[in-house]
């Protein structure tokens, strides 16, 4: 198996083992399921079976879908658009709303109706699928403000993102864990993601006004990023809500255990945002070269149907040719 193919596998064993706990306390959680927390567990407040991820790993299934289009950012956009219909147990609010603008600014639209406060970790849960696809480099860097800004066009949401990819890329190069994050940060310090969402389309002539927000915010977004990922290195969490800096901070923080499970269980462990620091987590320590538990793959599903993916179809065996089909050829 490739490494993309194992770290998709890891991010969604990881989800699902987090569907469980997702929007617990910790206290309740013990309570429920005990002190460890190793395997699928019935219990999710969307009505997830054991085994089954939720709209995060779906969310990166179907931006891989999306790639296997062949029609870029819009590709990705419809296949967003044709899972979101199929009506999924769980979606963020801002990603629906994004998602039915129906155009490549649906996201840039969404920030504004929150007068650009909406900062949701809904990009960065599903931004592991651009490096999964394949893209590398520069690329990489403008291919996940993209991705990102579909749904989540805050400046936070979207250096969040360029980091977590070129970190990625640098963990899978063989880098150390603190090495690999501060030269990923050094990229995303040196990105100009307004640009690339010129360049895509994301902004334009209707959105002047959100590009202007944008440009007074991003200073100040790559500052709390680069703060974040180091306070996450140093151990510190501050929660684990879905504030995209709260996740990518938590995920940091948990990421860097020895092993797959002990990067992965505290994060299912403290609730919450469960699930999706925990698919953050199993990105990372997939790029890492951590192997997933055997035992947890072959009850591993996605939790949806839609165009392109069945409830009922193992991981295993269906997303080989999900990675497959997205990659160029
Ligand atoms: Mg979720």
């Amino acid at each position: 198996m490739t490494r993309a193919l194992t770290t998709l596998l890891s991010l969604a064993a990881a989800d699902a083992l987090g569907a469980a706990t997702e929007f617990k306390s910790p206290e309740r959680i013990r309570a429920e399921y005990g002190e460890t927390f190793t395997d699928y567990q019935p219990g999710s407040v969307f009505g997830f079976a054991p085994g089954e991820a939720t709209d995060d790993s779906q969310m990166v299934a179907a931006t891989l879908l999306g790639y296997g289009r062949r029609e870029g950012l819009n590709g990705v956009r419809t296949a967003l658009r044709e899972w979101l219909a199929a009506g999924p147990p769980d979606v963020g609010i801002l990603t629906r709303s994004a998602l039915g603008a129906g155009t490549l600014d649906g996201g840039v639209r969404a920030w504004q109706a929150s007068a650009y406060n909406s900062a949701g970790n809904g990009g960065l849960m599903r931004i592991a699928a651009v490096w999964i696809a394949g893209f590398r480099g520069a690329e990489l860097a403008r291919e996940s403000a993209g991705v990102t800004a579909l749904t989540h066009a805050d400046p936070r949401c979207v250096y969040a993102s360029v980091f977590l990819t070129a970190w990625l890329e640098a963990l899978d190069g063989g880098q150390a864990y603190g090495a690999a994050a501060e030269s990923a940060l050094k990229l995303t310090d040196d990105f100009d993601a307004r640009a690339a969402l010129l360049d895509a389309g994301i902004f334009g002539v209707d959105t002047r006004e959100a590009h202007t927000a944008f440009r007074d915010r991003e200073r100040g977004a790559r500052a709390e990023v680069r703060a974040r990922v180091r306070a996450g290195l140093g151990g510190h969490l501050t929660s684990q809500s879905g504030y995209v800096l709260d996740t990518l901070e938590a995920a940091v923080r948990h990421a860097g255990a020895d092993t797959w499970m002990g990067c992965v269980q505290p994060a299912v462990l403290l609730g919450d945002d469960s699930d999706t620091v925990a698919c953050v987590v199993g990105a990372i320590a997939g790029a890492r070269g951590l192997a997933v538990p055997p035992g947890l793959l072959p009850a591993l599903r996605l939790g949806h149907s839609w165009p392109g993916w069945e409830r009922r179809w193992p991981c295993t065996e269906h997303l080989p040719g999900v990675v497959t089909g997205a990659q160029r050829p």
